[in-house]
């Protein structure tokens, strides 16, 4: 009895398909990355944003999250010896920060970086690949991420999903605080599922609070301590003063390390 048990669960496992750690690390080595256009911020991130993983970005307002969404949504774009993917974009936009003339603004500079040979795409070209989700509830943002996998097995070119932000609709309209971890934890699997299943980077934005600890208040990424679980990666930005740093907080293959970037008129740059 003991054995058809065991060798039940023996096949369940199997079917699953598990893998050895050889051929994870074959699939880790070849997984692509978008440049963020900050050389230094690609370095400590060991070459760019990953495929096959979420990445989360948080920060105080201001300090640049979406203008790293937007260039990755234009990056993604470019050829691979230009630190692109040749993909396309899906863009989800939880706090109305997307803003067109930005998007085209970053897009006309990347054209102009790309090499001669490679200037075939039009700043218009560069926004008509970026699919642009507005969500106005966690219902929606909700029900957007649950149709994200049918929507890009079907656009199968789509390499980069960004959810700016992840929290807005769950901190302001949430009251219910164990059923608000477990729908983003069921999120943050699901969306850990979506890069691995389709080799995309899933990169989400945060927020940031004011958490008191150890007699005095530190500024820490929103949506609680399950959730600084829920990502393969967390890059805090912040300020120290009036420049903006980057710095790896949690990463499972790169040191933490700390970088200065600067937002220009073209975008995310050293
Ligand atoms: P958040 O972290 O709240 O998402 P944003 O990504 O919207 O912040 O960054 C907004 C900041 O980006 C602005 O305060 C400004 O400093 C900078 N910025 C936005 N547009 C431009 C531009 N055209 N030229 C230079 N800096 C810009």
């Amino acid at each position: 009895m003991e054995t058809t048990s065991l060798s039940t669960s023996w096949n369940q496992l199997s079917r699953f398909g598990s893998q050895t750690a050889w051929e994870m690390l074959e699939k880790e080595e070849s997984s692509r990355r978008i440049t963020t256009s900050c050389a230094d911020l690609d370095k400590v991130v060991g070459g760019g944003f990953r495929c096959n993983q979420v990445t989360e970005v948080g920060g105080v307002a201001g300090i640049g999250k979406t203008q790293l969404g937007i260039q990755l949504a234009v990056n993604v774009q470019i050829p691979a010896d230009c630190g692109g993917l040749e993909g396309k974009a899906v863009y989800i936009d939880t706090e109305g920060s997307f803003m067109l003339e930005r998007v085209l603004q970053i897009a006309q500079a990347c054209v102009e970086d790309l090499h001669s040979s490679h200037r075939k795409m039009t700043p218009a070209d560069f926004l008509d690949n970026i699919f642009y989700f507005r969500v106005c509830s966690y219902a929606e943002q909700t029900a957007v991420i649950n149709y994200l996998e049918t929507f890009v097995a079907d656009h199968k070119d789509v390499k980069v999903v960004i959810i700016d932000s992840i929290a807005f609709h769950f901190r302001y309209h949430f009251d219910d605080m164990p059923l608000r971890t477990r729908l983003l934890g069921e999120i943050a699997l699901k969306l850990m599922k979506l890069a691995q299943k389709f080799s995309l980077a899933v990169v989400l934005t945060n927020q940031v609070i004011n958490k008191f600890a150890d007699g005095s208040f530190h500024l820490t990424l929103a949506l609680g301590d399950s959730w600084s679980h829920a990502c393969t990666e967390r890059i805090i930005l912040f300020w120290k003063g009036s420049e903006r740093y980057a710095y790896i907080d949690k990463s499972p293959s790169v040191r933490s390390a700390s970088v200065s970037y600067c937002v220009t008129e073209r975008g995310i740059r050293n």
